[in-house]
């Protein structure tokens, strides 16, 4: 049994209430991991370490110097890309090479990213008139906000983690991280190299534990963070911002999605089927850029759902480790009762299931681990639930268009407007329907192509604001004005 503890200050630590709570193998739905559980004490503690570390010697690190650092911690982070690969693969079950070549890279590219971002971020200056003529310059300068507060889900843990982490330490904040309780591994091994890479103790902190009622909770509140940057489901952005809103701080949220295709019939046909499928299937469709409705354009209709129910089924479950498995389980018992549950209400609500549906069986210790088929529907109305609601499983829902407003309207009929797909090699079209569509992102015959310097982020409950290259180094900063009169 590994054992995951607090980082407060520069240490190690047992929470205050010494209380544990256990880390599970979402494939096997083993023990893998003691935990500790974290209260208001100890995120009291942090916040006093981090205000420490901006009154010492990370308060006075010249930029360069923290930009260095970042490199720095970039590098061991990839020289020790086993051991997060294996903390990664073990906290969530997903199949290895995900981990490997996509999830593990991005942290140490997040890194690098706001490194090079913070080295090369400029002021403004307005030479303004003045009625003696003699005129004033105005420059902006920035400050760090100070001790900040990042609360990542568990679906891409360390990705998410270290894309708000780096950001916050390159503009000179303290970092008081939660992780998400279902994956506590990779935020932890992270304080080691951040140690290593020269951090000053107290600029990065790590208290695990639950949401309301928890440590997530009492960092809202806390009076002494001043912002909060949060990835999870739109319901808790909810809650953080009411909890958040006593004193006024600054969020960052990136929330839920339900996500659309589009597929016209100029599409290249192979192109836009593992197009979708990877979009729908990757990560057992747990990824908030996923798709869960799929339009097609009615001519290509028939041929399109038989092919990506093609798709769906070779997908292998199984031991993550094996490199044949190419879907992971869904990460815990709860999260597997709502998707479950799903599949039951898409039977009420008229749906036929083209594949999947239910559980795979599967040889032990794999048959207790949280497993679910790869799931297509159709025949759906627009108001059913299993259409509308974020369901975050391998699933989708698959209906025909006829031209191309109505595709745009069934897309944006969503209370949700993160991201969006669309298949088509007309360009005019391209551009047209990418213009009209509701998402803080579209991708146009590609899924998932991300460069580290675009703003990220949704529309409508899909979030508030926009993290990515300076959009982020914005949000975790002060900007300060000031006039001086010639
Ligand atoms: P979640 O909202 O349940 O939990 C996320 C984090 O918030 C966890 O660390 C949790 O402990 C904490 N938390 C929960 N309630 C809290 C509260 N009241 N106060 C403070 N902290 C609280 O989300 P999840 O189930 O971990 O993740 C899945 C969700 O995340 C999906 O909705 C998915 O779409 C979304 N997501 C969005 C993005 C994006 O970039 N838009 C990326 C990944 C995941």
């Amino acid at each position: 049994m590994r054992r995951y503890r607090h980082y407060i200050a520069g240490e190690f630590c047992d929470g205050a209430g010494g209380s544990t709570f256990a880390d599970v193998d979402p494939a096997t739905a083993r023990p893998i991991a003691e935990v500790a559980l974290g209260t208001a004490d100890d995120v009291d503690r942090a916040v006093a370490a981090a205000s420490g570390a901006l009154a010492g010697p990370w308060g006075r690190m010249p930029v360069g110097a923290r930009c260095d650092l970042l490199r720095r911690a970039a590098d061991i982070l990839a020289d020790r890309s086993a051991d997060f690969v294996a903390a990664e693969v073990a906290d969530t079950g997903k199949p290895l090479a995900w981990a490997r070549d996509l999830e593990i890279p991005r942290a140490a590219a997040n890194f690098r990213a706001y490194s090079d971002l913070m080295r090369g971020w400029a002021d403004e200056a307005f030479q303004t008139p003045t009625d003696d003529g003699r005129g004033a310059t105005n420059y902006t300068v920035r400050a760090p906000l100070g001790a900040v507060g990042v609360i990542v889900p568990w679906n891409l843990p360390l990705l998410l983690l270290t894309w708000k982490v780096a950001p916050a330490l390159a503009a000179g904040n303290a970092v008081i991280a939660k992780p998400s309780e279902e994956t506590p591994g990779t935020a932890t091994l992270l304080a080691e190299v951040l140690a290593e890479a020269g951090l000053p103790a107290g600029a990065y902190n790590v208290v695990h534990g639950m949401g309301p009622g928890g440590a997530g909770e009492a960092l809202v509140t806390h009076p002494g963070v001043r912002a909060i940057a949060f990835t999870g489901e739109s319901r808790t952005g909810q809650a953080i911002m009411r909890a958040a809103s006593d004193r006024l701080k600054p969020l960052s949220f990136e929330l839920g999605g339900k996500n659309a295709a589009l597929v016209f019939a100029d599409a290249d046909f192979d192109a836009a089927v593992a197009g979708v499928a990877r979009s729908t299937f990757s990560n057992t469709g747990q990824v908030c850029l996923c798709t869960e409705r799929v339009y097609v354009e009615r001519s290509l209709y028939d041929r399109f759902v038989a092919a990506l129910a093609e798709a769906a089924r070779v997908l292998v479950p199984g031991d993550p480790l094996d490199p044949a498995t190419t879907l992971g389980p869904l990460i815990s018992r709860t999260h597997l009762e709502k998707v479950t549950s799903y599949f039951d209400l898409a039977r009420r609500e008229g749906a036929t299931s083209l594949t999947g549906g239910s559980r795979p069986d599967l040889p032990a210790p794999f048959d207790g681990g949280y497993f679910v088929q790869p799931t297509i529907w159709v025949d759906l109305p627009e108001s059913a639930r299993c259409a509308r609601e974020e369901v975050f499983g391998p699933v989708c829902h698959v209906r025909p268009f006829d031209d191309e407003d109505e595709a745009i309207a069934l897309a944006n009929a969503s209370e949700y407007g993160l991201a969006a797909t669309v298949w088509t090699r007309d360009l005019s079209r391209a551009h047209r329907v990418a213009k009209r569509l509701e998402a803080g992102i579209t991708w146009v015959n590609c899924w998932y192509l991300r460069d580290l310097r675009t703003p990220f982020g949704g529309m409508k409950n899909s979030g508030i604001g926009r993290e990515g290259g300076r959009y982020s180094l914005e949000f975790f900063s002060e900007i300060k004005n000031i006039c001086i009169k010639h």
